[in-house]
């Protein structure tokens, strides 16, 4: 198929054709007609390189409402440098998403510097889970009004001891919204966060 067949619209397929992606791969094929479609709770498991982070990032940027300021997509990541790689990716698809602010929230780097660009007005805000814990605590960030949650690399993010942040961050998020979990294992942790945090999720392989 094509990421036309897949319903994205033209300033992400703008973006696809700069990037030079042919086609979408396989995640892709299986996530993206899914998530746009309905807003409903995934499962994903998908290695890194499989193309992951555009298949949850598309539709997020085709899904958010970029004409409002209001932080509305979250993605939680393991590491800072998969934090960075994330916006970065994400910037680029959205180049043509005009009025589109992606910040990155890590550990290791100015506070006020982040807090600062939050307040600017982001859509999608991607971040490690201590300090994004930290920035809410300190009421440095508002994520009472999210609709889309990504949990990246959860397998990653449980073996490295967050659980207790993970959950304490999305205890601040609304009932309602949609959680995608992307995973390149699924041990016990992972689909007992997956139990806790999703309400009938559909799982997709690849
Ligand atoms: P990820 O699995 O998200 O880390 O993506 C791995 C790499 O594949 C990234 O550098 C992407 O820019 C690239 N990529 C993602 N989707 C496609 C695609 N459909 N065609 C070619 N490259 C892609």
């Amino acid at each position: 198929s094509t990421f036309q067949e897949l319903g994205l619209n033209e300033d992400l397929l703008n973006a696809i054709t700069d990037l030079g992606f042919v086609k979408p791969s396989e995640v892709q094929e299986k996530a993206i007609p899914l998530l746009l479609e309905e807003d409903k709770d995934l499962v994903a498991l998908a290695q890194t390189g499989t193309g992951k982070t555009a298949a949850f990032g598309f539709p997020m940027l085709q899904k958010i409402d970029i004409d409002s300021r209001t932080t509305q997509g979250l993605i939680l990541s393991p590491t800072r440098e998969l934090c960075l790689q994330i916006t970065n990716e994400l910037k680029n698809y959205g180049k043509y998403c005009k009025g589109l602010n992606v910040v990155a929230i890590y550990g290791g780097s100015s506070i006020s510097d982040q807090a600062r660009a939050v307040k600017r007005g982001a859509q999608i805000i991607v971040a490690t889970p201590g300090r994004m814990k930290d920035m809410i605590s300190r009421r440095m960030v508002d994520i009472s009004k999210i609709q889309y949650s990504v949990l990246d690399e959860a397998d990653e993010m449980l073996n490295m001891g967050f659980y207790e942040d993970i959950t304490d961050i999305l205890s601040h998020t609304p009932e309602d919204k949609s959680t995608w979990l992307f995973s390149a294992t699924m041990p016990k942790e992972v689909s007992t966060i997956a139990k806790k945090f999703m309400y009938d999720p559909t799982e997709i392989t690849v």
